[in-house]
């Protein structure tokens, strides 16, 4: 089975920023992707921004998903974007709750991703193809994992095509979020989400706030080498590598990955798994 590839971005905010998604699509489509996703702010503060990448991708050639995140939203404002999603051949949405931007008190007409999920497929049908998000380690605000298996479950049950999960550096955890999955019957594919490490403060700050973790071996090696961006590069690179490397060999259908906007470490890591360019022509 082909092993299909997607890769994230976020809207850039600036002129010389979609200057530089440009060239940076133009370096990682030689990957072939199945899809590029670009991500949606908090209470559609980027409504337009991800709209204008979105179709700055597809014109140049390639398949492209906005996110669409519904907390805050009414039903028309998300009919209305699926509207100009159709009118532009937009045919693949990554459907998420999202969550509300500090300040901003009303949740609006959507409270979870299913209820999304099941307005798109009531609205429009089978035009779009759907992913969801899955927490491999849970979602910070799940009562429980249980709770938490059932409710990904909902949003299959209610018309998601497939999954992309939070990114993870503990296949263990994806292992068992899968088998979990299937014993329930949801036979959608999940692909996990890579999060390549550039920078390892960063990360360690977003991944508290997102509830991910990042393995205590992995945190105080990195610790341990400071400001050294080279080193943290090279183990980042190393540690990234050999955790697809396991879940290709345990029969990952894809990797999806979060680029950040930059395409350095996501070609290196597909050179390194055989993925690069390479492959590709083959
Ligand atoms: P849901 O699936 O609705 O789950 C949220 C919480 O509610 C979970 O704890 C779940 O267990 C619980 N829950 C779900 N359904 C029910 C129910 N019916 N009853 C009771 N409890 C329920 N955020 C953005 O703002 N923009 C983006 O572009 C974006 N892209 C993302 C892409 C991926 C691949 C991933 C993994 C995350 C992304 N996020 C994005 C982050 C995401 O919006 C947050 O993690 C958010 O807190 C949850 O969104 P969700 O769609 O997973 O929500």
């Amino acid at each position: 089975m082909s092993l299909e590839l997607s890769i994230e971005f976020f809207p850039p905010q600036t002129t010389e920023g979609m200057e530089k998604l440009r060239t940076t699509v133009a370096r990682l489509a030689v990957l072939r992707p199945e899809f590029f996703s670009v991500t949606y702010g908090a209470g559609g503060s980027t409504r337009d921004r991800t709209l204008a990448a979105v179709m700055e991708i597809a014109a140049a050639g390639h398949s492209a998903a906005p996110h669409l995140s519904c907390i805050g939203s009414t039903h028309d404002g998300v009919r209305e974007m699926l509207v100009a999603f159709t009118e532009r051949g937009i045919r693949r949405i990554v459907a998420l709750r999202g969550d509300l931007p500090s300040g901003m008190n009303d949740a609006g007409e959507f409270r979870y991703a299913n209820e999304l999920v099941a307005f798109i497929r009531s609205e429009t049908g089978d035009r779009f193809n759907i992913e969801v998000a899955a927490y491999p380690e849970w979602h910070p605000q799940a009562r429980s994992p249980r709770d938490d298996l059932l409710n990904f479950k909902r949003k299959v049950d209610a018309g998601a095509n497939s999954a992309i999960t939070q990114y993870f550096y503990n296949a263990d955890a994806y292992e068992h979020f899968v088998d979990q999955a299937r014993a329930l019957g949801v036979a959608v594919p999940i692909v996990p989400g890579i999060m390549p490490i550039a920078n390892f403060s960063k990360l360690a700050r977003f991944s508290d706030a997102c509830g991910a973790e990042i393995p205590r071996w992995m945190r105080r090696k990195f610790e341990s080498l400071g400001d050294d961006a080279d080193s943290i590069r090279a183990f980042g690179l190393d540690v990234v590598t050999e955790l697809c490397q396991r879940l290709i060999e345990r029969g990952a259908p894809g990797l999806h990955f979060y680029s950040m906007n930059q395409a350095g470490l996501t070609l290196e890591l597909c050179n390194r798994l055989g993925l690069g360019p390479a492959r590709q022509a083959a």
